[in-house]
């Protein structure tokens, strides 16, 4: 399903307002008419050392190089979540909102069909930033479900995006926050947040279910809240890692920190690359083997193709594929 259809599905709007939101608020309404929901759950990093080969160190697209980020330009990256081999986040605001819903991805594979939480299919990056997902090679998303709507009341859920501009752009942070409310009494709260960290999905805040009251009266809800405690201690030993790590590289020792680019000119990581034209880009990458293909549009609006006759092409260029 495409994300405009997604984001403006009457049943969407009326029972899962966050969705909608958060939908809206990614991307362009171009790119929202062709993307996808499944493309969008599985849309890679935006971090620019991942995409530049100028930069050999990226763990995530070649494991093992080291991170170009943590000592790079990083006002985009991960405060949460992060690990000392990738500091990258998960651009995807439909994933935010998707977290905070408990929503459960199906997908199908070579072996069986099997049904993710939200919150367990994306990864943090760990010691294997490569790996985005828990995905198995081969499978592919075929549903998302969204469980029974608690959030329906507008007033009651909101999604917050803050970026460099309003018309599109990825975002810098951005929060999902939902209330279940009885009365004026807090039943049940949801909130999952980005400060674009990799796992947006691992991040969602039990907190939040904890404070529903200070005991919960039956054991299953208590064990819930019990990992729920382990599993934020053992991101706050990660986020403790990764800090310490940018700390090392920005010069922060201890508790005091050298200020040491206050008010100094300062070179842009990839500066001297580019103006000695030393970086390379994507496209600065060719093959000697490499296609080019030429785009040839139907003129016929709706039809079946029965054969393509490519006779001319090979009569005239027998190297041409087609
Ligand atoms: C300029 C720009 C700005 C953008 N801004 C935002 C933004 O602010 N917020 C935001 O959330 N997004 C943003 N996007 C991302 C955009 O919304 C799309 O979601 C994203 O590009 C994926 O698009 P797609 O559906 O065409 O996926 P594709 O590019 O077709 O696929 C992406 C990946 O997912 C895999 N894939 C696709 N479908 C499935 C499936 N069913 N199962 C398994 N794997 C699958 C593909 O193989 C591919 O590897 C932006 C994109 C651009 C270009
Ligand atoms: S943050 Fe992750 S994606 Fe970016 S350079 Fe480092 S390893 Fe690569």
């Amino acid at each position: 399903m495409r994300n405009s259809d997604a984001a403006n599905h009457a049943w969407v709007r009326e029972r899962y307002p966050l969705l909608s939101q958060a939908l809206l608020a990614g991307a362009s309404a171009q790119l929202r008419n062709m993307a996808t929901v499944g493309g969008n759950l599985m849309q890679r990093t935006r971090c620019p050392y991942f995409y530049d080969l100028g930069f050999p160190q990226c763990n995530k697209r070649t494991p093992g190089s080291g991170c170009a980020a943590i000592d790079g330009n990083n006002r985009m990256h991960a405060i949460l979540g992060a690990s000392p081999r990738c500091i990258a986040t998960n651009p995807s605001d439909m994933s935010v909102a998707l977290a905070a819903l408990d929503a459960v991805v199906r997908v199908t594979g070579p072996n069986d069909a099997r049904t993710i939480p939200f919150t367990e299919f994306h990864r943090l990056p760990g010691e294997r930033p490569d790996l985005d997902t828990i995905l198995q090679p081969g499978e592919l998303i075929t549903s998302v479900d969204l469980p029974p709507p608690l959030f329906a009341d507008h007033s009651k859920s909101k999604y917050l995006k803050v970026r460099d501009r309003a018309s599109y752009a990825f975002a810098l942070v951005s929060v999902a926050a939902a209330l279940q409310m009885d009365g004026s009494t807090m039943q049940r709260a949801h909130r999952a947040g980005r400060r674009r960290a990799q796992a947006v999905a691992r991040e969602r805040d039990r907190a939040g279910v904890r404070r529903q009251a200070a005991r919960p009266a039956d054991p299953a809800s208590r064990r819930r809240a019990r990992r729920a405690g382990h599993a934020a201690a053992a991101r706050q030993r990660v986020q403790g890692d990764a800090r310490a790590a940018r700390d090392r590289a920005r010069g922060v020792t201890g508790r005091r920190c050298r200020m040491t680019v206050i008010g100094k000119p300062l070179d842009r990581t990839d500066g001297v690359l580019k103006v000695t034209g030393q970086a390379r880009y994507s496209a600065d990458n060719t093959d000697a083997k490499l296609a080019h293909a030429v785009l040839v549009t139907s003129t016929v609006a709706k039809g079946r193709i029965a054969s393509i006759d490519t006779s001319r092409v090979q009569a005239r260029c027998p190297a041409c594929c087609s």
